[in-house]
């Protein structure tokens, strides 16, 4: 016995080809636009922690770099856990958001660094 399958959107039982997904333009359009919706939602919030993330590095930096305590920019709401990139520098690794790095220097303390995406 066939199953009846429905409409991904509006839950409509669908006639016609066996690989139909819904039952018409509008439903599939609005179905993919919800979808689209989603993603760009979910980047956005990432892209705030990671602008978050660099304002807090940028603003405990003096000069080129800086050693400052990770619990200080914890304490200011800083994400360890969310960055764009990594590179391996002389053995370290560097974290960054978008221009900005850090390397860890002990337990409790990262170097901070300014650096372009070219370097
Ligand atoms: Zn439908």
């Amino acid at each position: 016995m066939e199953e009846k399958r429905k409409c991904f959107l509006c839950g409509e039982y669908l006639k016609g080809r066996s690989d139909k997904k819904f039952c018409n333009d509008h439903c599939r359009n609005t179905y993919n636009n919800l979808l689209k919706t989603n993603d760009e939602e979910n980047i956005r919030s990432i892209n705030q922690v990671l602008r978050k993330n660099r304002q807090i590095l940028k603003e405990s930096i003096f000069q080129d770099s800086s050693i400052v305590d990770i619990i200080l920019l914890k304490g200011r709401g800083f994400v360890v856990e969310f960055h764009t990139h990594i590179r391996l520098l002389d053995t370290k690794t560097y974290f960054y958001c978008y221009d900005i790095g850090y390397t860890f220097v002990n337990a409790e303390a990262v170097k901070i660094v300014i650096s372009h995406p070219k370097n």
